[in-house]
């Protein structure tokens, strides 16, 4: 284990968030589109590997913030967590909250959460606050890791699912933040464990193995290049011709590499590409028609996280394996929707 300690991070932040969200009917002071939920409970909960290669859970971190955009609760939001209107006029500001949340984490670590949408919230509230957006460079989405190393699916679970899974005991009621948070640092901790075995019992067969680094991705790389063919007869050739285009690196621009050409699962064409300094990247074709019943290809590149890589990859296996399974809601929720 001495071997694993070296190569891989030993600390994991485990954040979970609660949000109140704007009410149609109540003029909102911002647009929800910038601010689509505001922090009201931060949760977190550190994961370390101790010298004796055991994981060790610190207590959880909790912080309510006191909302000054949408402070009435929301009732889908109150339902689900179980807060009112007056639980909103207590706690810290959202800087402060912040600043204590960045103290907990210490300097060394990979933030992890389940699924993506606590990041994005986490930097819309970020933004509306003047604060600097860029997150800790190494994020880590619990969801598909568990997913892959636990069941070795890309289906996305609850963590309601995965903490049966595992058979940990439900002492608390989930929906809390620093709750939910230990919750989901248990499903990492139990995922990390099989990870390792998995690790030490695949070392034969390292095709299949996936490192943990593949899972691990630079939050920050949100810059994204769309472009659009010209205008042809056919969907066929919008889509011909707007996989032609050359694609550099939206960062730094260097031309990128191919890692998986061009593919057809239903209407939507999948290909990866890399960057040498800023890691892979997953490219999306789908012909758009246009009023005079014409067609154009429509394209977005975007940096790729552990989940996206993958159900790309997958994709294209079971292209080559002749069993397609087309999911739609997966096509826009993991690669990104137009
Ligand atoms: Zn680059």
């Amino acid at each position: 284990m001495s071997e694993l300690k070296e190569t891989f991070p030993t600390t994991f932040v485990v954040l979970d968030m609660e949000w109140n969200q704007p009410i149609p009917y109540i003029p909102s002071p911002v647009d929800p589109k910038t601010l689509p939920g505001e922090i009201i409970d931060i949760g977190a909960v550190k994961l370390r590997m101790n010298s004796q290669n055991d994981f060790e859970l610190s207590r959880p971190l909790r912080l309510t913030v006191r909302p000054i955009y949408y402070r009435v609760m929301n009732k889908q939001v109150s339902r689900v967590i179980n807060k009112s209107t007056n639980d909103l006029k207590c706690g810290l500001p959202f800087q402060e909250a912040y600043k204590l949340f960045l103290d907990f984490c210490g300097d060394d670590y990979v933030l992890c959460a389940w699924g993506d949408s606590d990041i994005s919230i986490l930097r819309s509230n970020l933004k509306i606050h003047g604060l600097s957006a860029e997150l800790n460079d190494r994020f880590m989405d619990i969801q598909p890791f568990f997913g892959k190393v636990g069941e070795n699916t890309t289906m996305q679970r609850s963590v309601n699912y995965a903490v049966d899974f595992y058979r940990i005991p439900q002492t608390d009621d989930f929906h809390s933040a620093d709750k939910d948070a230990w919750y989901e640092a248990m499903v990492l901790k139990e995922s990390l464990i099989d990870y390792f075995s998995m690790k030490q019992s695949e070392e034969k067969n390292k095709e299949n193995f996936i490192p943990l680094s593949s899972y691990i991705s630079n939050p920050n790389l949100t810059m994204q290049f769309r472009w659009k063919s010209d205008v042809f007869p056919t969907e066929k050739e919008a889509d011909e011709s707007a996989e032609k285009e050359a694609l550099f690196c939206p960062i730094c621009n260097e031309k990128l590499s191919e890692d998986l050409p061009w593919f057809a699962s239903g209407h939507t064409h999948f290909s990866l590409w890399k960057c040498s300094q800023h890691g892979y990247l997953t490219g999306k074709i789908r012909a758009k028609r246009t009023p005079d019943q014409k067609y154009y290809g429509a394209g977005q590149l975007r940096f790729a996280n552990a989940s996206s890589a993958w159900y790309v990859k997958e994709k294209w296996q079971s292209i080559l394996t002749g069993q397609d399974i087309t999911e739609r809601k997966n096509d826009s929720e993991t690669v990104g929707n137009d």
